[in-house]
């Protein structure tokens, strides 16, 4: 049997409220007690951390992938460390095999990753479960945009509903 893999897409920053990193426990010990293995942008920093604690915590299999000019951000402890020649090719090496993406409240990072894997989901470039947590409303934004770019014909109904909005971590273990 293949392995079930799962990519987090966070936050890098520190300097956010608690609430976000809690979710995101749960919602990566869900994917975890699922067994799913878990990929993420693997550096300490910020919610990638909590990310990597959780799926150590869980005994999962926790592949990290980093660009190699952030050499010394690695998280210490990823089953698997993986470096790429570049951001771009960072994002293609997190995504392979992935049966699931999900976006925890992140910034501009984030949002480059989710967006390029909605493109390629789109494509038909891969098939993957795509969805963000949306703690406390934090992707509402994000939600009326895309309603926004339905609405001026900019994304139809069906490529919209690609991306699923799971408002707690028990929603998004619906899409396991
Ligand atoms: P952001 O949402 O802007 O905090 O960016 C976080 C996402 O982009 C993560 O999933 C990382 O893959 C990547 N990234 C951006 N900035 C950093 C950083 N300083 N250290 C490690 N990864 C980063």
């Amino acid at each position: 049997m293949s392995e079930k893999k799962a990519v987090f897409f966070c936050s890098a920053s520190s300097d956010i409220d608690p609430k976000y990193n809690q979710a995101a426990r749960e919602a990566v010990r869900a994917a975890c007690l699922a067994g799913y293995s878990i990929v993420s942008g693997g550096s300490f920093r910020g919610t990638m951390g909590v990310v990597c604690d959780t799926a150590r915590e869980c005994g999962a299999p926790n592949c990290g992938v980093l660009p190699e000019f952030m050499k010394g951000l690695e998280y210490d402890g990823l089953t698997e460390l993986r470096w790429a020649g570049s951001m771009s090719e960072r994002k293609d090496m997190m995504r392979e095999g992935v049966s699931l993406a999900v976006a925890l409240p992140g910034g501009i990072g984030t949002m480059d990753e989710l967006f390029e894997t909605m493109v390629l989901v789109k494509l038909g470039r891969m098939k993957a479960t795509l969805a963000v947590l949306d703690v406390d409303g934090f992707y509402e934004p994000l939600r009326a945009l895309l309603d926004h770019f339905v609405e001026h014909g900019m994304l139809t109904p069906e490529d919209r509903a690609l991306l699923h909005f799971a408002a707690t971590p028990e929603e998004l273990e619906k899409l396991f």
